[in-house]
């Protein structure tokens, strides 16, 4: 297969480029390189199948050559990035979204959207089912990832009702691991990076919010698994397993082996208050769960925030 894949240089979509390249797949990366580096490139340029194009998908795209298949990952993605672009990221789930559609429809590639949680905001259903329509605050902070991340589901299936394009959504769910950008300001590469610098913890609120946390090598799995299912309507990809996010300071640093403390600060307006999938519809359809579990993925965490903070002389 030939897959472009929108967001390729980023963190969930660049270990998803290194898999389809590993099966064979010939991969066109598309990145502006806005909230990621070129660095998650440099390793996957040895396959020569491998193209990458610097380009913002809010402009039309044109990929030369046979396309099987548009992944379609690009978006800032993290609360700190999308709060500080909200235009940017509006525009992204709807023009960008719009443009992956049409690239799609024009060449008779199937289509898979990177969705979110996000959509269903802080949730009032727990855990949250695909059924869930959630409870998002459209003007509130986090409305432009949320309600960019919404449209372009929506788009998605408007696309396959007018125009029986071949869709696929996922909603992702707090994904981690190595190539995670050091500076997202997401909970885990906060604290790794502060354990590791041996500076405090900041936790947010009193720490009794949770999340769900999904090592990135099953949530790769999971989208290739999505990817080859004939199944329009959105899966969940998370891993169910529970965690406070107090908890989740005191196992980074007893993993750092660190002696920071953890400290409190403000809880960010309109921050969810519980985040936990239902994965059910993943579990039968596509014979899908997760295999590793936090203490093991944030292990392999550590080692390569270590690797890439080590000093260098
Ligand atoms: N959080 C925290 N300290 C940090 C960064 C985040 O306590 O340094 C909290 C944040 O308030 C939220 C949770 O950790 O409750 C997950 O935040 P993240 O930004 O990783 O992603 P979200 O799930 O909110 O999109």
């Amino acid at each position: 297969m030939r897959v472009v894949v929108t967001g390729g240089a980023g963190f969930i979509a660049s270990h998803l480029c290194e898999a389809l390249l590993r099966r064979g797949d010939g991969v066109v990366a598309l990145d502006n390189l806005a909230t990621s580096t070129g660095e998650n490139l440099l390793f996957l340029q040895q396959w020569p199948q491998f193209q990458f194009r610097r380009h913002d998908v809010r402009q039309p795209i044109a990929v030369e050559g046979a396309t099987d298949y548009v992944l379609h990952f690009a978006s800032p993605a993290s609360p700190e990035f999308f709060q500080r672009r909200p235009i940017e990221t509006l525009e992204t789930g709807a023009l960008g979204t719009t443009n992956a559609l049409e690239l799609a429809r024009t060449t008779g590639a199937s289509f898979l959207v990177a969705s979110t949680s996000e959509v269903y905001g802080d949730p009032q259903e727990h855990p949250q089912r695909e059924e869930y329509h959630g409870n998002v605050d459209p003007i509130g902070p986090r409305s432009s990832y949320d309600e960019a991340k919404r449209f372009a589901e929506a788009l998605t299936m408007a696309y396959r009702r007018e125009y029986g394009t071949d869709t696929h959504i996922v909603r992702i769910f707090n994904t981690y691991g190595p190539r995670m950008t050091p500076q997202d300001g997401r909970v885990i590469s906060n604290f790794v990076t502060q354990a590791l610098r041996g500076g405090p913890l900041t936790v947010y609120g009193d720490g009794s919010q949770t999340r769900s946390f999904c090592y990135v090598g099953d949530m790769v799995a999971g989208v290739l698994k999505a990817m080859a299912a004939s199944f329009p309507e959105p899966i969940n990809l998370g891993n169910p397993e529970e965690w406070r996010i107090i908890d989740v300071a005191k196992l980074v640093v007893e993993l750092t082996g660190s002696r920071s403390p953890i400290v409190k600060g403000e809880l960010p307006q309109g921050d969810p208050k519980v985040r936990r999938p239902d994965i059910s519809r993943a579990r039968t359809l596509l014979g899908w769960e997760p295999q590793v579990p936090l203490r093991e993925g944030l292990a392999r965490t550590i080692a390569y925030f270590r690797s890439v903070t080590a000093p260098s002389t």
